[in-house]
């Protein structure tokens, strides 16, 4: 799995769950789990606490 921001390797564990939240080593960003299909993991942006939707 790739950031998604800086495109450096990210480690996902093989028992990480659905809506568990990676960081990346490199940048730090932080990836929620969006899907997991057997090995094949799709990360989306985490939404930071105080998340700023822009209403
Ligand atoms: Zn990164």
């Amino acid at each position: 799995m790739n950031c998604l921001e800086c495109d450096a390797g990210i480690n996902i564990p093989g028992d990480a769950a659905v809506g568990e939240i990676v960081s990346c080593p490199e940048c730090g960003a932080d990836f929620e789990i969006a899907k997991k299909d057997g090995a094949n993991v799709q990360l989306k942006p985490a939404e930071s606490v105080g998340e700023d939707w822009g209403e």
